[in-house]
């Protein structure tokens, strides 16, 4: 009787990105905008807390609780990370505020970020509003919600002023990275060898323009570096 030689397992088939889900379902499918809108708030509430304390112990008082003056600190160089553009595209989207305007705006103020030098700089932020107010305000990046001064609202005017003194915590530098890293591991970027940041409105842009592309983890990781780079350079 002649042996049966038992069947190989057909080898899985290895499909392509454009099989696999776009950025906009990993995103739902993981929770992931109220997990990077969380993750920011929390250290936005932490980093207050400690200024704080802070003012509570040197009998500083931190300006930014009480400013009504014209929000100097929103016509800034503002980097953001990926993960924190995550909750603001998406509720530029929910909100019906995803238009070709105001993605060839995101795309203007992009440019004019990375290309000029920070002290040069005094651009109000594009989501600035009526009465100074931010419209993305629950969703803005931990670098707005952490900029806090103990010098008066009226010195932040002048960029180039020495006077404003600044309340500066280790986490706004230390956690923001980490959340970077386990969020690219989790909706599967490619590693960058640096964090996926750059300018606010870059940020917010490419991730408009990648939520319904399934090969995103490429589309990103091919324009997130450049982009990082020219405002690297701008900020310097
Ligand atoms: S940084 Fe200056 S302008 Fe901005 S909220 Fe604080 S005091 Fe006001
Ligand atoms: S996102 Fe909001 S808080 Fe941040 S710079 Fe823009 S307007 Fe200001």
């Amino acid at each position: 009787m002649s042996k049966r030689t038992r069947p190989k397992p057909r080898p899985e088939p290895v499909l392509g990105p454009e099989h696999g889900p776009t950025f906009a379902e990993v995103i739902e499918r993981m929770a992931l905008v109220d997990k990077t809108s969380g993750l920011t708030r929390e250290l936005i509430a932490d980093i207050n807390t400690a200024a704080a304390e802070h003012a509570r112990v040197t009998l500083a008082v931190v300006s930014c609780y009480t400013c009504d003056a014209p929000k100097a600190c929103c016509s800034l160089l503002t980097s953001c990370y990926l993960y924190e553009a995550v909750p603001i595209a998406a509720r530029l989207i929910r909100e019906g505020r995803d238009t070709p305007e105001l993605r060839a705006q995101l795309k203007q103020r992009a440019h004019a970020m990375e290309t000029t030098p920070k002290k040069d700089y005094k651009l109000p932020c594009l989501f600035l509003g009526e009465r100074e107010l931010c419209t993305i305000y629950e969703d803005r990046p931990s670098v707005c919600g952490s900029h806090l001064v103990t010098s008066p609202a009226s010195d932040c005017s002048d960029h180039t002023t020495v006077k404003i003194t600044k309340l500066a915590h280790p986490s706004q530098t230390t956690v923001p990275p980490q959340v970077d890293e386990v969020f690219r591991q989790e909706v599967g970027l490619r590693p960058l060898g640096e964090s996926y940041r750059g300018a606010l409105p870059r940020m917010v842009l490419l991730c408009l323009e990648a939520w319904h592309r399934r090969d995103y983890a490429a589309f990103l990781a091919e324009r997130v570096l450049p982009a990082s780079h020219r405002f690297e350079w701008a900020v310097k």
